[in-house]
């Protein structure tokens, strides 16, 4: 402060002033967005690689503002969860979902795995067992099919009470997936005790495959130890051929990417699901 002078300082409290206003204003719409249904849910296709079948998606949130067009969740989730209204929010989200996934079992399409995003506010701070075993109930949907995604940073957190909650969601039926791996820097030990099913290497280690030498060293590693684990092991944001060969050659289990499509609406998701099916 002092190094900067006075006016530095100044101006670095209107900056203060300016993003906490503007961060309560994205909050206020964020709520109103909810209320007057502008956000939507996309899906992305998960797919088995030895197969290339389609077995399952990740619900992503849109926000479609009337005025802004889309607003993408890198912007508005980090408010949303500093503020709370994740709360709310991630509830919509798994109820929409299930409600999906219910409609596309009743036109009787190929049975998917429908999996949704949690964040650490939802995980430590909400219901989370309540709120979804009481929206899987109401859509019909089963547990079986359904999936959460909770980030490696988010479990490590407080690891004592993420285990509980992770024991009870397991004891709903549903399934539970490990997101963003290697970007947490989670202990091995309290891996091991997490019931988990699914592992999801991040993007950033597939990303530079197959120029990076050590992200492809790092990807077969994280493949052999989440195959150690039992888990199975999907790979996220992969865009080309060489990275799915590569990927298949270590024996990873499901990949997820623009090589096989970008997220997409509802509708443009069941036609894809139909012509793969
Ligand atoms: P994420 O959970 O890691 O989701 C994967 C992100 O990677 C998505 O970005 C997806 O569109 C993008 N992606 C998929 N394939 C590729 C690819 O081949 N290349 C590249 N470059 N990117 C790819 P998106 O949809 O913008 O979501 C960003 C993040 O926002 C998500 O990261 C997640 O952390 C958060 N998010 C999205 N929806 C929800 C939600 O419903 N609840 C919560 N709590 N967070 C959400
Ligand atoms: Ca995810
Ligand atoms: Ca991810
Ligand atoms: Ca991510």
């Amino acid at each position: 402060r002092q190094h900067n002078g006075p006016d530095a300082w100044c101006f670095f409290q209107e900056a203060m002033t300016h993003s906490a206003r503007e961060r309560l204003e994205l909050e206020a719409r964020l709520r109103q967005a909810l209320a007057e249904g502008h956000l939507q849910l996309y899906y992305q296709p998960q797919v088995d690689i030895a197969t290339g079948r389609i077995t399952g998606a990740e619900a992503l949130l849109r926000w479609l503002d009337p005025v802004e067009g889309l607003i993408s969740p890198a912007r508005f989730i980090p408010v949303a969860e500093s503020s709370g209204v994740i709360g709310p929010i991630g509830e919509w989200v798994t109820r929409e979902a299930c409600a999906q996934g219910q409609r596309w079992r009743e036109m009787g399409l190929p049975g998917i795995t429908l999996a949704v995003n949690v964040s650490l506010h939802q995980f430590l701070l909400t219901d989370l067992v309540g709120s979804t075993q009481a929206a899987l109930a109401d859509a019909g949907f089963p547990a079986e099919q359904f999936e959460l995604e909770i980030t490696e940073s988010a479990l490590a957190q407080e690891p004592e009470q993420a285990l509980q909650v992770l024991r009870r969601l397991r004891g709903l039926g549903l399934r539970l997936a490990i997101d963003d791996f290697g970007t947490g820097y989670s202990s091995l030990a309290h891996l091991k005790r997490f019931p988990l099913d699914v592992l999801k290497i991040d993007q950033g280690f597939i990303r530079d495959i197959p120029q990076s030498a050590d992200d492809m060293a790092i990807s077969a590693a994280v493949i052999a130890m989440g195959h150690s684990m039992g888990l199975t092991v999907l790979a996220e944001g992969v865009e080309t051929a060489e990275q799915l060969e590569f990927l298949r050659a270590r024996g990873c289990d499901h990949f997820q990417g623009y090589l096989c499509s970008r997220p997409l609406p509802a509708e443009g998701f069941e036609q894809l699901l139909r012509s793969s099916g």
